[in-house]
């Protein structure tokens, strides 16, 4: 089969590799039928975090289910599914507290059950892993690209809105414009919010912010940016979402943050470690920090069925789609801002 794989910063290539078997009875092997280019694969593609060189990519898989272990008990051959960004065994303390991400049976897509960005995956630990989509809804396009977000961008931003405690009638802040801000917009507007003030650099993605339901939209950078942020909510809001990962993001959540209230941070950290966090400003307006990877397995479900019912469609993120041999271009895209997000059907 082939994949794509992580050759060093700026170079993915399309290869040919072992197709992946069954190999513990728990295991599914899934045909990819939709797939994506992550925000988060820029930090690599960059070079700005490692990556070992050769290794798969990809780690938003869609498709349907070829082939199952003796134990598999929640799907079968023919099922379409989808599964979130990391395995889960679905049992475990952590699994059974709604934290996923912290399953003591869990894994990371990339290695040797094969990348997400490829034509076929090793799903292990299925029962826990996979999401079935109920057949009715298995062969419907516009459905299909709705939910695929829900592997990672629309769970990790609902997890944004959740950890801020965004709630009926509240005010609040997202830091970011890329998927996982738009989707935290969406994730906001479902809740509940009454006031969405989306922070971004892009007019572009601010648009498609206030058709996610933002109320304002403020493109301005730096202490501008702050200001008008915390003056529009008459002294910031009580939950801002952190939807960056970028340290900058992080102090911009903290200062718009309102005293007493709490920032929802889902992006993954860079640059904090060596700034450091202004804990002394947190601490002097008790700000609360809450979140971190986000367990979307624990959301997958709420999330698909407002999807299927027709109230959540997160798709407009997807502004480009490629086949399997266009990844390389889907990261470039990516890369120079061309796509927010890149859908792939391998
Ligand atoms: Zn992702
Ligand atoms: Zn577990």
């Amino acid at each position: 089969m082939r994949a794509a794989i992580y050759r060093g910063p700026g170079e993915i290539t399309v290869e040919e590799v072992p197709k992946p078997e069954v190999e513990s009875p728990t295991d599914a092997v899934v045909r990819i039928t939709h797939t994506a280019v992550c925000g988060s694969d820029l930090w690599f593609y960059r070079g700005q975090s490692d990556r070992e060189e050769g290794s798969r990519v990809g780690h938003e898989p869609m498709g349907i289910v070829e082939a199952v272990g003796e134990d598999v008990r929640s799907v079968e051959p023919g099922d379409r599914v989808f599964a979130p960004f990391v395995v889960s065994c679905g049992r475990c303390e952590f699994c059974r507290k709604g934290l996923h991400t912290s399953c003591v049976n869990g894994d990371s897509w990339g290695g040797d059950n094969g990348g997400g960005q490829g034509e076929y995956v090793r799903a292990p630990t299925a029962d826990g892993t996979l999401v079935r989509v109920p057949d009715r809804h298995a062969d419907d396009e516009e459905t299909l690209e709705a939910l695929l977000p829900l592997t990672d961008v629309m769970g990790t931003g609902h997890h944004a809105a959740v950890s801020a405690g965004v709630g009926e009638g509240d005010t609040c802040i997202v830091v970011g414009d890329g998927a996982v801000g738009l989707c935290g917009v969406l994730a906001a507007r479902r809740l509940g919010a009454e006031r969405i003030v989306a922070m971004g650099h892009h007019e572009d993605r601010l648009e498609l912010a206030r058709e996610f339901g933002a109320t304002e939209t403020i493109s301005a950078r730096g202490e501008e940016a702050i200001e008008r942020a915390i003056e529009t909510t008459y002294g910031g809001a009580t939950h801002v979402m952190e939807c960056v990962g970028a340290a900058s993001a992080m102090e911009t959540a903290i200062e718009v943050c309102r005293p007493g209230g709490t920032v929802g941070y889902v992006g993954v950290p860079h640059g904090v470690n060596e700034d450091g966090l202004d804990l002394f400003g947190m601490f002097g307006d008790n700000i609360t920090l809450s979140g971190g990877v986000a367990p979307v397995r624990a959301y997958a479900e709420d999330l698909m069925a407002d999807v299927l019912q027709g109230t959540l469609d997160p798709s407009p993120i997807f502004t480009k789609t490629v086949d399997l041999d266009g990844v390389p271009e889907g990261y470039r895209a990516m890369d120079e801002r061309d796509a927010i997000k890149v859908l792939v059907k391998p």
